[in-house]
């Protein structure tokens, strides 16, 4: 199938050379000249497990192309899937320019023959009615008689996205009309998912009631990992007998230092906001959030139960907000780090893919090259992403600190190879 993808982002680029892989002939649409010349040459602007080999070979098969030729890429395609960003606006509701200037664009740009528009976005119950009315005014023509459209949700995990998109656990259509939904039901038959097609609406709230249940579950065992700590309890011994329950399950029940992303703090806050625009109370969504932030500073509390932060030396290990990927929005240490200069201390950071992101935020901060290099006379170490290597981490590597204040922000640290450390619920 000809495909249309508008947005060279996490979800776009991932998206866009998944569908090519699958066979199907995709053209990813950017704005940005450069990072199209770069994709072009099989260089992925984002970092993400597998996507440069992958890119590499859909070029070489000319099942793809990096083009800001937005008209021509839509007036080609069967099927035009936008995914550009949908960030939280200053009230916690999603912020639709992009969404809006991009519908506009497409409208203007459909093709003469029927072509289907996928909002693949994240947008709340009722924006993709609205991007329907844009579609139509830009276009003067109708939908679901001239062209299609659905909602597509996309629920990729950062870090393991190919394999996300391409084995995904079920596929969300959203349908205008039957027409509609027929084409992506074309689209996605070889990826042996089940597909559900819905209207329009509740493939919009699936999204949010998903991402929203997984990051309550996240709060809650951060809740109970609190608690354990206190009590002398392994919570991680503890959620693994919890998650052997078929009815709950062994995922996201990890304890740590919160979620960070774009995603979960953007999604349950815009959940949040919608349902007090519709005057229906949600305490539970409102204190995910909120049992969130405070998760990411108690380590800092716990360093300061073991020494005086102000003129120490801190090494942080891991700047983005999950492993696997360079992506740092809404990353945990975007808020510790700034938490600890202002207390007076000096930070050393490591992270194998992050730092060119942080740099320019925090130039105070000494980036260094390794693990071990970030460690070398620091005073103590936060541990805060989930990055693989960090889990072979020994004493050897820890003997170049001033003082052994290891804590760790996510469970990574293997006690026969690290003899002293501390978690932040365990
Ligand atoms: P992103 O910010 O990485 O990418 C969005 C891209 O769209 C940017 O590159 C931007 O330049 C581009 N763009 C915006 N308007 C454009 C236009 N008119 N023409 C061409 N390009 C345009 O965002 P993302 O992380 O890929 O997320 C995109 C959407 O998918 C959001 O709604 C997000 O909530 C949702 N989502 C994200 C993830 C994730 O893990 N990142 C997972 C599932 C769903």
């Amino acid at each position: 199938m000809q495909i249309c993808v508008i947005g060279t982002g996490y979800v776009g680029l991932c998206s866009g050379v998944g569908l090519a892989a699958k066979g199907n002939q995709v053209a990813c649409v950017g704005r940005n000249k450069d990072k199209i010349a770069g994709i072009q040459q099989g260089i992925p602007p984002i970092f993400e497990g597998g996507l440069q080999e992958l890119l590499q070979e859909v070029l070489r098969n000319g099942l793809f192309r990096a083009t800001d030729d937005f008209a021509g890429a839509v007036k080609e395609a069967e099927a035009t899937f936008l995914c550009v960003g949908t960030p939280s606006g200053k009230d916690g509701r999603i912020d639709l320019t992009e969404m809006r200037q991009a519908a506009a664009q497409v409208g203007e740009a459909l093709p003469d023959g029927y072509c289907v528009v996928v909002v693949k976005s994240t947008v709340v119950p009722g924006t993709t009615e609205e991007m329907i009315r844009i579609l139509e005014e830009r276009s003067g023509r109708k939908a679901g008689k001239d062209f299609g459209v659905c909602m597509n949700p996309e629920f990729l995990r950062e870090g393991r996205a190919l394999q996300d998109f391409l084995q995904p656990d079920r596929v969300v259509v959203g349908q205008l009309d039957p027409r509609s939904g027929d084409v992506l039901q074309r689209l996605y038959a070889p990826f042996q998912a089940p597909i559900l097609r819905t209207d329009l609406k509740t493939a919009e709230m699936i999204k949010y009631a998903s991402n929203s249940l997984l990051a309550t579950k996240i709060s809650f065992a951060n809740e109970v990992g609190n608690l354990c700590k206190q009590l002398g309890i392994d919570t991680y011994a503890v959620m693994g007998g919890v998650g052997l329950d078929h009815r709950i399950g062994p995922h996201f029940l990890r304890a740590g230092v919160g979620f960070g992303g774009s995603c979960f703090q953007k999604d349950v806050s815009a959940l949040k906001s919608l349902a007090e625009d519709q005057g229906v109370p949600a305490p539970l969504i409102t204190d995910v959030l909120e049992v969130n932030r405070r998760q990411r500073f108690k380590i800092i509390d716990l360093l300061e139960r073991r020494l005086p932060v102000n003129g120490k030396t801190i090494a942080i290990l891991g700047l983005s907000f999950m492993g696997g990927t360079d992506d740092i929005r809404e990353s945990p240490a975007l808020d510790i780090i700034p938490a600890l200069l202002q207390k007076g201390a000096a930070v050393r950071a490591y992270d194998p893919q992050a730092t060119r992101h942080v740099r320019p935020l925090f130039p105070q901060v000494t980036y260094c090259a390794s693990a071990r290099e970030a460690l070398a006379g620091a005073d103590a170490c936060l541990l805060l992403t989930e990055w693989e290597e960090f889990r072979s981490l020994t004493d050897q590597d820890f003997s170049g600190m001033r003082s052994p204040v290891i804590l760790e922000g996510r469970r990574m640290l293997d006690r026969s190879k690290v003899s002293r450390f501390e978690g932040i619920c365990w």
